[in-house]
């Protein structure tokens, strides 16, 4: 069975930003990915300028599938309307719809509360656009455990969730242990794993930091090792992904999301060395 392929992306900040992910986009679409989805940070003040125009280069002028995420926590159903309206008009009918992150100081309007609230609108309101939701195998952080957080997903799939992307994960047994939950909670959508490739020691720092996630012995043992060596950090990383990625695509994974960090080279690097196992071309002998 193959698995797809996708790729995130962030809007940058800056116009030199900007014009350098415009040519990043261009490489991935050499790789011929199923999707590249953008994110959106939750200030609603720039998604036209951010979100929005990257989603409608890549559909418009790369002629790549796109899917925007859509964080709704701090919009009204009015703004929202006029989002999926705007969406509509540039031909995206693919939405990642989210809760979003709550911001300490400020506090979310109350028209959608989670996910499922946005979902169960956006369904009604547009019922041709194909929506996907989050989900996290090592349980979101504010849910108090696994069963509650799958009840609460069962609920995104009901109503009109179609495919989830899992939050990116080091330890594949973790992933697996999830789409069992899922499986017995009669969760049947496809799960795109998140695989984010490490490559360089501040990115490493920043997720233990600010990371829920549960960096396994062997990934551990990477950073400690390769820390002040960037070549060696980077080689190790992009090995590790491999890895994962060879393992789940044994494990016939519906599909693998590379959290690109806009990085060209790492995406074509892991496409290069898992093309054949992700189209499930390899041959006995
Ligand atoms: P929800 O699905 O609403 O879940 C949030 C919490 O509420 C969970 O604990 C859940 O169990 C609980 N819950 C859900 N429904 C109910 C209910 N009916 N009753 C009680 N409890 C409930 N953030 C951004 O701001 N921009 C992005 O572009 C972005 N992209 C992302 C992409 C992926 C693949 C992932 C995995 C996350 C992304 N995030 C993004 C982060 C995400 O917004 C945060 O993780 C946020 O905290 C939760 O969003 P959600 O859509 O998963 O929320």
């Amino acid at each position: 069975m193959s698995s797809t392929i996708s790729f995130e992306v962030f809007p940058p900040n800056t116009q030199i930003g900007a014009e350098k992910l415009f040519k990043t986009l261009k490489e991935l679409k050499q790789l011929q990915p199923d999707f590249i989805s953008v994110t959106c940070s939750n200030n609603r003040q720039t998604i036209e300028e951010t979100t929005l125009k990257v989603a409608d280069y890549i559909h418009k002028e790369l002629n790549v599938p796109t899917i925007a995420h859509l964080p709704a926590a701090y919009l009204s159903q009015a703004q929202l309307v006029e989002l999926v309206t705007q969406l509509d008009q540039i031909g995206i009918n693919q939405i990642l719809a989210l809760r979003g992150d709550i911001l300490p100081d400020l506090p979310p309007k109350k028209d959608f509360v989670y996910a499922s609230d946005l979902i169960d609108y956006v369904k009604k309101a547009a019922p041709h656009f194909h929506i996907s939701g989050a989900c996290y195998p090592e349980t979101h952080p504010e849910s108090h455990n696994r069963v509650e957080d799958i009840k609460n997903l069962k609920h995104k799939v009901s109503v009109g969730c179609e495919q989830l992307i899992t939050q990116l994960f080091f330890d594949n047994e973790l992933f697996y242990q999830f789409q069992e939950s899922c499986y017995l909670a009669d969760i049947k959508v496809p799960i795109l794993a998140g695989i984010m490739p490490i490559v360089n020691r501040n990115q490493a720092l920043r997720l233990i930091k600010t990371t829920n996630t549960k960096l396994p012995r062997k990934f551990l043992a990477i950073l400690e090792k390769y820390e002040y060596d960037p070549i060696a950090l980077k080689e190790a990383g992009l090995a590790y992904a491999i890895d994962q990625i060879v393992d789940l695509s044994t494990q016939d994974v519906a599909g693998i999301h590379l959290y690109t960090m806009n990085n060209a080279d790492v995406a074509k690097h892991i496409c290069q060395n898992t093309k054949n196992v992700l189209n499930g071309q390899i041959k006995a002998g």
